[in-house]
């Protein structure tokens, strides 16, 4: 036999949880949102009774993102929808995911190898141009000429300046730039890429290393000149890269703390064992007066330490 007790309380809490249940449904057909939306599309009591669901789904995610909780699709909102007469809730993407996602397309337009993290945030806007005018339109009629025609030559930036006046940031700032109308840029810490390529010798990866560099549509070779150079990677690296940009044609920028006179007379022309080559460093030397045109950039030092 049943436990009549128990069946009471079992009914009891039916009634209680349909009683529950009609005070949830009432209160989200009163939200502002839902009743315009039953009004707009004039929905019958059948089809409101059968969207009651779906109405409680649309005002409980509201509710928990103006709570600030975690909803089930974060970032997204819900949105009531008409589907064959019934109300349903689609999710669109929030104003903020939306940036985010843009923003995120953007970084991704810019390849770095070992950069510093602050240049992903560095913009023209912020460049201090005291003193450095020319340099900063110099910047800001690149970025406004390359986009205007992408397959046309224009020559890159030499920047030359002492430790910590701006020099990678500056170039960060025009990748960033460039990203935002939508072009791919490649910035490079040359001294560490030399050090890279060096342990891959004999592997294929030097190839594949050096390829991948030459081809980018912006190159920039941050740091030019604060390591010492062997033949091998002056004139097979380096040189590679910079023959392949010259024939085709490839903006490309350079920053070093020696003005290009001194990269030539004392980087490119004696190697790391001492031998002077000076014919081969004048072969770099051209590519590099034809790929870029020399700025000098003055400035206190940033640095902190
Ligand atoms: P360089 O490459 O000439 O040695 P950096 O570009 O590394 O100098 O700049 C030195 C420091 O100053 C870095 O920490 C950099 O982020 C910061 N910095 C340079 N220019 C700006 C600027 N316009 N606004 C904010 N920070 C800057
Ligand atoms: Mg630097």
């Amino acid at each position: 036999m049943k436990d009549v007790g128990e069946e009471m309380a079992q009914q009891l809490r039916n009634r209680n949880w349909i009683k529950n249940y009609k005070e949830l449904i009432d209160d989200a057909f009163a939200d502002e949102e839902v009743k315009a939306f039953v009004k707009e599309n004039q929905l019958s009591q059948t089809e409101l009774a059968r969207s009651a669901s779906k109405v409680y789904e649309f005002v409980s995610i509201k509710r928990q993102i103006k709570n600030g909780e975690v909803t089930p699709a974060p970032g997204y909102q819900p949105q009531l929808i008409l589907s064959n007469h019934l109300i349903d809730v689609a999710y669109v993407p929030s104003e903020e995911l939306m940036k985010s996602k843009k923003q995120a397309e953007i970084r991704a337009r810019v390849r770095t190898l070992n950069m510093p993290k602050a240049i992903r945030t560095a913009q023209l806007a912020d460049f201090d141009i005291t003193g450095r005018e020319e340099i900063a339109q110099a910047a800001a009629d690149f970025i406004d000429t390359y986009t205007a025609n992408p397959q046309k030559f224009i020559q890159g930036m030499y920047l030359q300046g002492s430790f910590g006046v701006g020099k990678t940031y500056l170039l960060g700032a025009i990748a960033n730039g460039l990203a935002e109308e939508g072009f791919r840029s490649t910035m490079l810490h040359f001294p560490s890429f030399a050090v890279e390529v060096k342990g891959a010798i004999g592997s294929n990866n030097v190839v594949e290393k050096i390829d991948s560099i030459k081809k980018a549509p912006v190159l920039m070779l941050d740091d030019i000149g604060a390591d010492q150079l062997s033949s091998w990677l002056r004139d097979d690296v380096l040189g590679i890269i910079l023959q392949y940009r010259m024939q085709e044609e490839l903006p490309t920028f350079f920053s070093s703390n020696l003005s290009m006179q001194d990269l030539l007379e004392q980087y490119l022309t004696v190697n790391n064992r001492g031998e002077a080559e000076p014919l081969k460093a004048r072969r770099i030397m051209e590519r590099i007066v034809f790929l870029s045109k020399e700025y000098t950039m003055i400035g206190r030092n940033r640095r902190h330490s």
